[in-house]
């Protein structure tokens, strides 16, 4: 295990969907394999887009691709991460603000590094030598990924983009089956012909995987003169071009080989955002945009908002806790579960806990007014009491059972909350 890494794994509880596979045990899964993969998922499906880098072999520009593409998603307004996972060759601890940042945990696992707005973590932040997983054997790093993967407190994200492991071995093969349904790959090449192969190799290893391909980039294709602009092709070219053709995957377009992106590197500056006026930087933009359009389908395909919808967009369910659960006596319950929800999509979208006030009578309304309740779940509730939450404009549900906030939140949404006596005892 990982140091520092939880050791416990959660149950899902993010999300309402009973018949979500997260929560069914499959045939023959262990208690561990069972915990190990609701954990995954359930950090996994807070992340909406899901893309892979990869590449048949080292040094093509792989992680350039990657941070240059988290940073255009990120530039368009979008939440982003980005995560390495390159064991042998981690590049990314060089951005700025990563070099030298040290891995915070929290008792749900590795807190991700804030750079600029984008989440970022990388394998060689954990890595004390990074020299040390050249000794290490196949299953010890397949561990440590798996690991490493499950342990990243992402949250809600818009885009993840994975800069994976070199080649089609081992390595790229666990990340893209442990993190499962991901959106589609972007396969990194140089124009040689003798990248022909290995370009060859990674579609192949996408198509065996059932990763979609979303497109190839050729990069270093040609020099440009930073004096003229003028584009001259030093290693033969084409080959990603004519082999993205012929196997029938896009062809995302060329990166030319420009000094400014090797700076930008070499500076710990992230290219499309420091280097915005190079022309290259509008080119690594327009080979991003299919990817960004994977976002604004999901927007488009989202149904058209009404006023109402709109005025109902954000709901704040107060659930009073005791140990985990509904506390069945909410003026003395030990804190509250917040839980946000977006009424229109019935999903919850965040959680927050606070340690309840002192007990003090009337105090509670206004208490959970002030940090934007608008409804109460509780076990038992006097009328009087009912009464001061209407007045604060907080709906009121009583005589809800002693179950987890995000259980009783999604029978609530989907109209299933079972609500029996209202046993107050106070
Ligand atoms: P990989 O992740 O495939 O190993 P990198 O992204 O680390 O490759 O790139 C290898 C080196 O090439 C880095 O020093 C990087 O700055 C440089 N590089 C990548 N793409 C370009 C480019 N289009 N023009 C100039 N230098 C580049």
């Amino acid at each position: 295990m990982i140091e520092g890494a939880s050791a416990g794994a959660d149950s899902c509880g993010s999300c309402s969907d009973r018949d979500c596979s997260t929560s069914q045990r499959k045939d023959g899964e262990s208690d561990r394999d069972f915990q190990e993969r609701q954990k995954l998922e359930s950090r996994l499906c807070r992340i909406r887009h899901k893309v892979v880098v990869l590449s048949g072999k080292g040094g093509v520009g792989k992680s350039t691709v990657a941070v240059n593409l988290a940073t255009t998603l990120m530039l368009s307004g979008k939440k982003v991460g980005l995560l390495d996972v390159d064991i042998h060759g981690p590049s990314i601890p060089t951005m700025p603000g990563l070099d030298g940042a040290t891995i915070k945990s929290c008792e749900e696992g590795f807190l991700p590094v804030d750079v600029g707005g984008m989440k970022v973590m990388s394998l060689g932040l954990l890595l004390r030598n990074p020299d040390d997983a050249v000794i290490w054997r196949g299953p010890m790093k397949m561990g440590v990924i798996k690991q490493f993967l499950m342990d990243v407190v992402w949250e809600d994200l818009d885009y993840l983009v994975i800069d994976s492991p070199p080649g089609t071995g081992d390595e790229p093969l666990s990340v893209c089956q442990i993190i499962g349904q991901l959106d589609g790959a972007v396969v990194v090449t140089t124009p040689q012909k003798l990248s022909a192969v290995d370009v060859r190799k990674s579609i192949t290893f996408c198509r065996q995987l059932n990763v979609p391909l979303l497109g190839v980039v050729e990069n270093m294709s040609g020099f440009i003169c930073p004096k003229c602009g003028e584009v001259t092709h030093i290693l033969s070219s084409g080959a990603g071009k004519s082999i993205a053709e012929d196997m029938g995957v896009p062809f995302l377009g060329s990166i030319p080989m420009d000094s400014e992106v090797a700076e930008a590197a070499d500076k710990g500056r992230v290219f499309v955002r420091h280097y915005a006026s190079n022309p290259t930087a509008g080119i690594m933009a327009a080979i991003m945009s299919p990817i960004l359009a994977l976002d604004e389908k999901d927007v488009l395909e989202k149904p058209v908002e009404t006023g109402i919808e709109k005025e109902d967009k954000h709901m704040r369910i107060a659930i009073p806790m005791a140990k985990g659960k509904l506390s069945m006596h909410f003026g003395h319950c030990e804190q509250f579960a917040l839980i946000d929800v977006d009424p229109v999509e019935k999903k919850i979208i965040g959680r927050e806990d606070v340690e309840a006030p002192p007990h003090q009578p009337g105090l509670l309304p206004p208490w959970l007014a002030e940090r934007g309740a608008n409804l109460i779940i509780a076990g038992g509730m006097g009328q009087r009491a009912q009464g001061l939450f209407t007045e604060q404009g907080i709906d009121v549900v009583v005589g809800a059972p002693p179950e987890t906030p995000e259980r009783l939140v999604g029978d609530y949404m989907a109209g299933t909350l079972r609500t029996g006596d209202n046993i107050c005892d106070h």
